[in-house]
């Protein structure tokens, strides 16, 4: 799709209605009324208002959601019904792809090019990637004894739970939506109150398309409100997150206070990018090293934050990044003249300012970057940064900070480098730059983590799983194997 700034800025000039939930098949306000600002990181003005809900409305929205699996007009479909119909909800996306990419940059400052992308056509491209694989599925007849017949069937789980976080929130919500619907299930979605109102979009575009009502619903508001209340919930039978390390450990002490619900986290990460003097190509693994940490601000699960690299290349190779990072041009997220956007909130630019200081504090040296960006703007800028000679013992080297902010050190042997990717409590994503085939293969075996890049830094697709090992999470998104997580599977035995 061509980008045409003239388009974007219409756009952006027309008012942002309330974000409102939307249960069975309808929008509404939540019970009592309460509503919350949505905060523009553009400029820090108050873009609009969501319903701030509460206890009461998930309840509402869960018994809906009950009330539409038991009746069976979705979970009992045939499975080629349900996939025209989200094929249909994958073609109204697309259709609106540009509205949808400019409200989510206006809610969380991603800027435009990555906001369409890798959201709304990201997310299109997921939900066919499940209503194909649907109608593809078969059971399973298990060997035993002659006079017995045994089948292995998939059932739908019943009502699933989704709680989303704010950097993608329609990339990361189809990767869970998706299979979920596909699979025959009846959804409560929460999404962000730093980014709901292009979930809300989405959510209203899938009963256009002929999703019944009750079958998809989203709740807003804040997490310790409606997302602690779909954790308690006693008829939720699936929970799937993506988040922080700890609001995923909240998730799992509320399903041992309730009804042992299944739970599923995909959490955080500080991933580690180890460059070997025999890249296949310097240059280009050094302009990606720039790209996996500083596209949309660091704000990604997956961006190498960790710089590992060999010492014989170390002072070459970073020379070339922050040629790379001093390049970039960061500011309001809907100028296409642009290459970032802004970070998603206040505490978010906190965060990183407060980590930067830190880690100088405790010893690294800023290589490039480390201020906050057009502060009289009122929005939320910070400049690329590459901070090096940072050591195990530093707080940089071992958490997550989710803003531009790279951590960079040299290692001398294989065995080091493992050691140094392998020593923090996350593996979620790992990159490793070498032409050496035997090393690559060593690498990825070596390196504890959910996804290892190999001279590349791609992202990988909806095909391929992403999911983290260690404290990074369970239960891996995207793939035909994330159908799994929103099936039961059911026995018969049959004596013949
Ligand atoms: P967060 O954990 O603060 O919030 C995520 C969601 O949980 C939000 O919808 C929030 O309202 C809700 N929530 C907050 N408190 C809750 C509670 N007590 N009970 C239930 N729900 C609650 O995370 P965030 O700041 O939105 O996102 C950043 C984090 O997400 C980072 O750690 C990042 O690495 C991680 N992330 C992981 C992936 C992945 O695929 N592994 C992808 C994107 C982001």
């Amino acid at each position: 799709m061509t980008l045409d700034q003239s388009r974007i800025d219409e756009l952006r000039a027309q008012p942002v209605a309330p974000g409102q939930n939307f249960i069975d098949g309808q929008p509404c306000a939540a019970g009592d009324g309460a509503v919350m600002p949505v905060i523009s990181p553009i400029d820090g003005t108050k873009l609009t208002e969501l319903a701030a809900s509460g206890a009461a409305d998930v309840d509402r929205a869960v018994a809906s959601a009950r009330h539409a699996f038991d009746a069976g007009h979705w979970s009992e479909l045939a499975p080629v019904e349900r996939k025209r119909i989200l094929q249909r909800w994958a073609d109204l996306i697309e259709a609106q792809a540009l509205e949808l990419a400019v409200l989510g940059a206006r809610d969380n400052g991603t800027d435009i090019r990555s906001a369409l992308k890798g959201e709304p056509l990201s997310a299109a491209q997921t939900i066919r990637f499940y209503a194909e694989a649907i109608d593809k599925r078969n059971g399973e007849i298990t060997p035993t004894r002659s006079d017995v017949l045994s089948l292995i069937d998939r059932e739908p789980v019943g009502v699933v739970g989704v709680i989303t976080p704010w950097n993608f929130p329609l990339m990361i919500g189809a990767w869970k939506l998706a299979p979920a619907l596909a699979a025959g299930n009846s959804v409560v979605i929460k999404p962000s109150e730093e980014a709901s109102l292009s979930t809300l979009r989405i959510v209203q575009l899938a009963h256009e398309a002929g999703v019944p009502p009750g079958v998809l619903n989203a709740v807003t508001g804040r997490g310790i409100d409606v997302g602690a209340a779909m954790g308690l919930h006693m008829d939720i039978d699936v929970l799937a997150f993506t988040g922080s390390g700890g609001v995923g450990r909240r998730l799992m002490e509320y399903s041992a206070q309730s009804n042992l619900k299944r739970v599923y986290l995909e959490l955080g990460g500080k991933s580690p990018n180890i460059v070997f003097p025999d890249a296949p190509d310097l240059d280009r693994a050094a302009a990606e090293t720039a790209a996996s940490i500083f596209r949309n601000n660091g704000q990604v699960c997956v961006a190498a934050s960790r710089l590992i690299v060999h010492r014989d290349i170390h002072d070459d190779f970073l020379a070339n990044v922050r040629e790379h990072a001093q390049a970039m041009k960061i500011g309001d997220p809907l100028d296409l003249s642009l290459s970032t956007g802004a970070l998603a909130n206040a505490a978010q630019l906190d965060k990183t300012q407060s980590a930067v200081s830190r880690a100088l504090e405790e010893g690294a040296s800023l290589w490039t970057g480390g201020h906050q960006l057009h502060a009289d703007s009122g929005g939320f800028y910070h400049e690329p940064t590459v901070l090096t000679g940072v050591t195990s013992a530093m707080d940089i080297a071992q958490n997550e900070v989710f803003g531009p902010v790279l951590a960079a050190r040299s290692f001398d042997t294989e065995d080091e480098a493992v050691a140094i990717a392998n020593e923090t409590i996350y593996g979620l994503s790992s990159v490793v730059w070498s032409r050496d085939i035997s090393r690559a293969h060593r690498m990825s075996r070596r390196i504890k983590s959910g996804t290892v890049q190999v001279n590349c830094f791609s992202g990988a697709d909806v095909t391929s799983p992403l999911g983290g090992v260690k404290q990074s999470g369970n239960g891996s998104d995207r793939s035909l194997h994330a159908l799994e997580k929103y099936e039961n599977l059911k026995a018969t035995w049959i004596q013949l």
